[in-house]
């Protein structure tokens, strides 16, 4: 697959935030204030990093979601034309600002989070039955779980049903019905999210290949759960392994998972075999664990594609 292959179509649906983020000596306790922080803004929203990730990983990125009609949705929408996503279905919500999130990290990276959803909150089922014709004509779509589940459940039912495969990342973890389940083609939960999807907590190795036995029932094709810096192990009913991941100095980890999943699902597309296809999310995500940041941190496919030879 060179570079000049015609781009493949990934139409993504999910969040758009604006992160602010403060790194303090220490995390504020209730009733506390710390100084000494060091501030900076970036955008995030798992949907929009994940739609970043995808175009720069090569993807034809179609972004369905909400933001406000305000200074930070206007941020957004400039940084998303900035890396060639078509936005058309971008819908700027006059009733509800846009997505926030303050994220607090501390001196060891443990970090803690409030997001106001905002306008995602809103993105409705209406909203992926008037995109309908963008979707069905999609090579992959690719979902998170920062949208109302009934908006995540109809985009599922619209693409499955019109044969284009479903990638969701479980994340923010939460229990699912076999109702999505069954719709989904690739799933990526992380480890935690895998726990909370199956009830089986992973221990040791046979635990990971359990919990992907119990996904690959509901009608999972392949089970994607990642390990951090230990890569991702792939699941289908044929087959179970690691994929392990590259060795790199992480500074910060944010929006690994979002690189991992742009990356898988732009791989794809393009008809990579799925082990493949982990290696190349594998190395995208390891290029985001050494930049700071969200969006900023997402690398691009030359850069990829460096890594991977
Ligand atoms: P999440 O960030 O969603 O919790 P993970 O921590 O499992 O997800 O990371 C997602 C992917 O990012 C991993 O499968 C791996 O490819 C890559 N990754 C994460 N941490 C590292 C690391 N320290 N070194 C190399 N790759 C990493």
């Amino acid at each position: 697959m060179s570079s000049t292959a015609a781009r493949k179509k990934i139409v993504v649906i999910g969040s758009s935030n604006t992160d602010m983020v403060i790194r303090t000596p220490a995390i504020p306790r209730p009733g506390e204030t710390v100084l000494g922080g060091e501030f900076f803004m970036a955008p995030g929203g798992k949907g929009a990093n994940q739609a970043v990730a995808a175009a720069r990983a090569g993807g034809d990125v179609h972004f369905i979601a909400r933001v406000g009609d305000d200074f930070f949705g206007r941020q957004s929408l400039d940084g998303f034309i900035r890396d060639g996503i078509h936005i058309d279905r971008l819908i700027r919500d006059k009733a509800a600002p846009s997505g926030v999130a303050l994220i607090i990290v501390g001196p060891d990276g443990e970090n803690s989070i409030a997001v106001a959803s905002g306008a995602n909150a809103r993105l409705s089922v209406e909203d992926v039955t008037q995109a309908k014709p963008v979707i069905t004509s999609a090579d992959i779509v690719l979902m998170q779980l920062e949208s109302p589940l009934e908006t995540v459940r109809e985009a599922a039912k619209i693409a499955s049903s019109a044969g284009v495969p479903v990638v969701l990342n479980p994340a923010p973890a939460r229990a699912l019905g076999d109702d999505i389940l069954r719709r989904v083609a690739y799933l990526t939960p992380n480890e935690t999210e895998a726990e909370i999807l199956t009830g089986i907590t992973l221990i040791q190795k046979s635990d990971l290949a359990k919990a992907a036995d119990v996904l690959l029932a509901k009608g999972v094709k392949a089970v994607l759960i990642t390990l951090g810096a230990k890569g991702v192990f792939v699941a289908t009913a044929e087959k179970k392994e690691v994929v392990a991941a590259f060795k790199v100095i992480p500074v910060d980890t944010t929006a690994a998972g979002d690189a991992f999943n742009g990356a898988l699902a732009v791989a794809l597309a393009e008809g990579r075999p799925l082990l493949k296809a982990a290696r190349f999310a594998n190395a995208a995500a390891a290029l985001a664990t050494t930049r700071m940041g969200a969006q900023p941190s997402l690398a691009i496919r030359t850069e990829i594609e460096n890594l991977l030879a």
